[in-house]
């Protein structure tokens, strides 16, 4: 049962990833490179040898305003299988 909580450094924690005190630090906790990368103007971060991504926050960056659908779509193909981390 999920009791309630003060935000804790625990839930800093999600998946195998753990999140810095800015959004695109999201590492890995089993130390693998991690890339950000944005679907629109969500920011994503994914593992690749975890094969897991997360979410991370929209519109913190203006750079997705240079980026187009196919960057989008490449982006979204390159996570395909992947298991995406609530
Ligand atoms: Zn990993």
């Amino acid at each position: 049962m999920k009791s309630k909580q003060p935000e804790s450094y625990r839930e800093l924690f999600r998946g195998n990833f753990f999140l810095g005190d800015f959004f695109g630090e999201a590492k890995c906790r089993y130390g693998h490179e991690t890339r950000l990368f944005n679907i629109g103007r969500g920011h994503f971060v994914a593992c690749d040898s975890c094969r897991t991504y997360i979410f991370v926050g929209s519109n913190l960056m203006s750079c997705w305003r240079e980026e187009n659908k196919d960057i989008w779509q490449r982006n979204s193909d390159s996570v395909e299988g992947y298991e995406f981390i609530e």
